[in-house]
């Protein structure tokens, strides 16, 4: 999968992903890609997120619905990825995915379990150039 969250600059905020579709699917399975805040979500009041993993957990948990609620609770990106993250930990325990989080003024975050890091690409005003990130997963 490829996820995506972009701020323009007039605040603005999008998201998506594309899928892969997983390895052996059946056919005619609709992932999570194309369900709002399974895949990505976005709010241009608070900001946007977009996931990577086992699609059929993720449409039941919208991780990244929750990670864009979270952040409009006041949690940093980081923080919202992280929690969105463990809440699916909580009911999967072997989840192997990751997430990408971004608040409407820029600041990004991401969290992941499963594998031993997640390395994602971010450009901004600031950085000029797109610059791979990489978080350690929980
Ligand atoms: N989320 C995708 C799916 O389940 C797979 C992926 O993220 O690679 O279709």
């Amino acid at each position: 999968t490829i996820g995506m969250v972009v701020v323009d600059k007039n605040r603005k905020v999008v998201s998506g992903t594309s899928t892969n579709g997983m390895n052996h699917k059946v056919p005619g399975r609709v992932g999570d890609s194309p369900i709002a805040g399974a895949g990505s979500y976005a709010d241009s009041d608070v900001g946007g997120a977009a996931a990577t993993g086992d699609g059929d957990v993720m449409m039941r948990l919208l991780p990244s619905y929750q990670a864009v609620e979270f952040m409009r609770n006041g949690d940093s990106p980081s923080l919202a990825a992280a929690k969105s993250i463990q809440r699916i930990i909580h009911h999967y325990p072997n989840f192997s995915g990751a997430l990408i989080a971004v608040s409407k003024d820029g600041q990004v975050g991401a969290a992941c379990n499963g594998i031993p890091a997640f390395p994602y690409s971010v450009i901004n005003p600031k950085l000029q150039k797109v610059t791979v990130v990489s978080v350690k997963c929980i």
